[in-house]
């Protein structure tokens, strides 16, 4: 094969892998960012099953005080009842005191619902607690692994380019230049090979007078249709 045509392939090769590397690169932010919004989202959910917790401690205590202040003017309207000398009032306060009574049953009946709630919520903090821990340990080691691969990648690119311009410094100047602008503008290959006269690249039949010339080898040939440079597959 012709050496340049040699050295284009290597050339095209260490491109491919910049490009390739650099796309990998590209994606680094995104997964970082998942990453992140699942750790987020599970600290909101346990943050949320903790305010409910809290709540219903509130709800708990504030029933408590509902009970407190019944129970006071029960006691305030049994004094008043002890020292009545009205019979009608000595009942009406009767009837009052049962009303408070029956009210203070009612509330104690929703504390207990409440406090088997809050021992369930407790249950549910704990075992979220748990999945929020191991969550928190592998995205914190995925970010690690992430950041690793990130540097990795890094290093990686910096030797491919060093390598490119080693190579690229060997290539003639304007051949070097028609190579860049076909990889640019291609997106996948430069240099592509000739199987059975038909190109690699394009899929196209070329002339039997280039396919002559690509077999020869002995000058840079280009396919017709795409322009594409050609060696000799076949
Ligand atoms: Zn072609």
């Amino acid at each position: 094969m012709h050496s340049e045509l040699e050295q284009l392939l290597v050339l095209q090769d260490r491109q491919q892998k910049i490009r390739q590397i650099e796309n990998e690169i590209r994606t680094v932010p995104l997964q970082r960012k998942n990453l992140e919004s699942q750790l987020a989202a599970s600290a909101a959910a346990l943050e949320s099953l903790k305010q409910r917790a809290r709540q219903a401690e509130v709800d708990r205590k504030n029933l408590e005080l509902d009970v407190g202040t019944r129970q006071q003017s029960i006691a305030r309207l049994r004094t008043q009842q002890y020292e009545t000398r009205k019979n009608d009032e000595f009942q009406a306060i009767g009837h009052e005191i049962e009303r408070y009574e029956k009210e203070i049953t009612a509330i104690e009946d929703q504390e207990l619902e409440l406090m088997d709630q809050a021992d369930k919520l407790k249950a549910e903090v704990a075992a979220e607690e748990k999945k929020a821990t191991t969550a928190k340990e592998s995205i914190s080691r995925q970010l690690k692994d992430l950041d690793e691969k990130a540097k990795t990648l890094a290093t990686r690119l910096e030797a491919l380019k060093k390598e490119r311009g080693t190579l690229a410094d060997s290539i003639d100047e304007d051949l070097l230049d028609r190579f860049d602008r076909l990889f640019a503008s291609k997106g996948d290959a430069a240099v592509v090979a000739l199987e059975h006269d038909v190109c690699t690249g394009c899929h196209m039949k070329v002339t039997t007078a280039t396919a002559m010339q690509v077999r020869v080898g002995k000058e840079i040939v280009s396919c017709e249709q795409c322009g594409r440079i050609l060696y000799n597959g076949s």
